[in-house]
């Protein structure tokens, strides 16, 4: 099984109406705690041989000695990090040190950033809830492409892309990405997720953005192909011949855990924490390897439910087909996440949804 670690030494600079990681501006972990950290979990990592990395999550440029962390975590000896190095740019634009910064990244092997768009201007200021957000997060980007850096950007689909598509167009071309990523926001059981349901797409925001797909590097059959596959209308006909029961126990082959500020490692990716392991500085390495090896892998499904708890398929049934039905989820899960938020279903997760 595959362990990830989401690892978070500082907080977000924006709080995305989307987001089930309890984005938002955090406290910061201290410096000598993250390097006891980083060379526990090493310790930890070398009773799972290539099997366990993790990820310095939010905005760990918010870290005022995020070079010196870096520079830990690219010396481990057994597990990985992997750096997903999506950018709000907040941070980073704000830092007189930006440039120092950026080569603490590139001298650790680190050359892959992106920014996500969530529309343009205020449309994206207002999905990310923090003003100027957009014009620093287009500012990062070509901050980044001046430094060498790989620049990605993820384009989140919601409804403001219908309006927007020109605009977002002419953006494409301007930074020059080198990569784009399209992504159809998923739904877990959290309660920030509710705040982004009015935001999204429906099959026919994908209609209409349907001819600018090629300019942004997207098959646009295969997308629409995608959305119409996990739109609610076809979640409605995949449960009818379908069996719940079995889907909740499928083995899940990736554990998530998360490892907050102050040092407090839970299971669970951030935001959909189940259980608390304990304050890592003082656990011993060999107890929470054993703790490890008994958990189940908790990526979907059965990890954010008691099975017991479950509605049964008449009653999923019936609130999945309460729903719109030309709203666009990214996975078939999520649908039925939304379903139980509306039966108010409850959950494993330690925060309240
Ligand atoms: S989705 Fe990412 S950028 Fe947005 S608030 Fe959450 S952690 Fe921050």
């Amino acid at each position: 099984m595959e362990i990830n670690v989401d690892f978070l030494v500082s907080g977000c600079n924006t709080q995305c109406k989307h987001c089930y990681v309890n984005g938002g501006p955090g406290p910061l972990m201290r410096t000598d705690d993250a390097l006891a950290c980083i060379e526990k979990l090493d310790q930890i990592a070398a009773f799972f041989p290539n099997s366990m990395s993790f990820t310095l999550d939010h905005e760990p440029m918010n870290h005022p000695e995020i070079g010196m962390i870096l520079d830990a975590a690219s010396h481990t000896k057994h597990i990985t990090n992997f750096h997903h190095g999506m950018t709000t740019g907040l941070g980073l634009m704000a830092r007189g040190d930006r440039e120092a910064v950026i080569q603490a990244y590139l001298e650790n092997g680190y050359i892959e950033f992106g920014i996500t768009l969530h529309g343009v201007s205020a449309h994206h200021d207002e999905i990310v809830n923090r003003k100027g957000a957009f014009e620093k997060a287009v500012a990062a980007a070509r901050f980044l492409s001046q430094m060498g850096c790989t620049v990605q950007i993820s384009l989140m689909v919601n409804r403001f892309f219908a309006e927007d598509a020109d605009q977002i167009s002419r953006l494409i071309d301007d930074v020059k990405a080198d990569d784009i990523y399209f992504a159809i926001p998923i739904f877990t059981p959290h309660a920030n997720m509710m705040r982004f349901e009015p935001y999204r797409a429906t099959l026919e925001t994908f209609e209409a953005i349907l001819c600018y797909l090629p300019r942004w590097n997207q098959n646009a059959e295969e997308i629409l192909e995608k959305a119409r596959e996990n739109s609610v209308g076809m979640a409605e006909k995949r449960l009818e011949s379908m069996d719940l029961q079995s889907l909740w126990k499928e083995e899940q082959d990736t554990l998530y855990l998360s490892l907050h500020q102050d040092c407090m490692l839970y299971v669970g990716n951030s935001g959909v924490e189940t259980q608390v392991i304990g304050d890592l500085r003082e656990l011993a390495p060999e107890m929470v390897a054993d703790v490890i090896r008994n958990l189940p892998g908790n990526s979907d499904y059965g990890a954010f439910y008691d099975i017991a708890n479950l509605p049964s398929m008449a009653n999923t049934l019936e609130a999945v087909k309460a729903l719109p039905r030309n709203l666009v989820y990214g996975d078939f899960a999520s649908i039925l996440y939304r379903a139980f938020a509306d039966l108010d279903i409850p959950t494993k997760l330690l925060s309240k949804i």
